[in-house]
């Protein structure tokens, strides 16, 4: 494949400018002036994390039609190995990254846009990475390598949002690789103990990367759930937004089985337009560039302790020693 002149340029720029060292030392990528001009640009990058089946595609597909709704053109990056995120955008599953890379026989310079992107709900742009077959190969690699094919591709410059929906952790610097283009990490959690805990291990991350890139949090989004007591909890010790807590609806199962976003079916039953309602919420607060946090460090066994105390006795004071606390647990 040739690349179009707006592409050869864009990428002979780019290397011109990682080559533009007088000292010939390697340049770091946030040194540049690509680097910089991506980020300062109007769009704007989110990355979703959370626990594994708490919903994040699902919120994350709504949120990006909610986004679409607000006239901006979006593009949402399924990072999940599973590759289920786009599939109530597009009532499909399509094509990953890696089933189209393995087509071309890994000739990355064959792969046009039009073979990994998909069309979606309300104009929704899908990708999805994919990843190698269960059991074998590493999921991260193929999320980086996802992003420097877009890249490559300069499919990041033809949206004002790009939505990374990512995994249940952050376990590894691939599945992490998001946040380095992401403004803001979303974490979405229940008001349970396993997606907080979850959720202070993506916080710690979005803490790191934020050392040295202009990433912050947005907030949680609360899901699956009516009671937050857990969740406040958690932010008293880990200050961070709440952007909105949405509770368990069969409609958001069944859109899942349908393969339709609440949009889509609420076309049908306006009904339902108080559950778009919370998506839209996420988007305008989004979009209103909120300042987002660099959360706290809260060491994962003082965090174990605070939870797990609150939720056994929910009514009594905290147990103050965490050590003593963990013992109780253990014995
Ligand atoms: P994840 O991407 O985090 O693995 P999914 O988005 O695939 O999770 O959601 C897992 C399941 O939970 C799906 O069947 C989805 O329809 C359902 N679900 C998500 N959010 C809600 C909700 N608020 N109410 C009811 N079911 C939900
Ligand atoms: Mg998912």
């Amino acid at each position: 494949m040739e690349l179009d002149y707006y592409s050869q340029s864009k990428s002979l720029y780019f290397l011109s400018e990682l080559n533009n060292n007088d000292t010939h030392e390697p340049l770091k990528l946030q040194d540049t002036k690509f680097y910089k001009q991506e980020l300062r640009g109007k769009d704007v990058k989110l990355a979703v994390y959370g626990k594994g089946g708490i919903g994040k595609s699902t919120t994350s597909c709504n949120i990006s039609v909610a986004l679409a709704k607000r006239g901006k053109k979006v593009l949402q990056i399924g990072c999940d190995p599973k590759h289920d995120s786009t599939f109530t955008l597009t009532g499909f599953l399509i094509p990953t990254i890696i089933d189209t890379l393995q087509e071309k026989d890994y000739h990355y310079e064959d792969v046009w846009p039009e073979d990994v992107i998909y069309k979606g709900y309300g104009g929704v742009d899908c990708v999805e990475a994919g990843g190698p077959p269960a059991g074998a190969g590493c999921g991260g690699y193929v999320v980086g390598e996802t992003v420097k094919l877009l890249k490559e591709l300069n499919a990041f410059d033809e949206y004002d949002v790009i939505l990374f929906d990512v995994l249940g952790d952050v376990v590894c610097g691939g599945f992490a690789a998001p946040l380095n283009y992401a403004d803001y990490c979303m974490i979405v959690t229940d008001n349970g103990f396993d997606a907080l805990f979850a959720a202070n291990r993506i916080a710690a991350s979005v803490r790191e990367k934020a050392r040295t890139h202009p990433l912050r949090l947005a907030g949680l989004i609360g899901n699956r759930t009516s009671k937050r007591d857990l969740i406040e909890k958690y932010i008293e010790a880990v200050p961070m937004p709440v952007l909105e807590v949405l509770p368990l609806i069969e409609d958001i199962r069944v859109s899942r089985v349908k393969g339709k976003t609440l949009f889509e079916m609420a076309e049908h039953d306006p009904s339902l337009n108080y559950v778009c309602d919370y998506y839209l919420s996420i988007a305008d607060q989004i979009l209103a560039r909120p300042e987002g946090v660099v959360p706290n460090d809260a060491q994962d066994r003082d965090l174990f302790s605070l939870l797990s105390d609150f939720y056994l006795n929910p009514g009594k004071p905290a147990v103050t020693n965490p050590e003593e606390q963990l013992d109780l647990m253990i014995v």
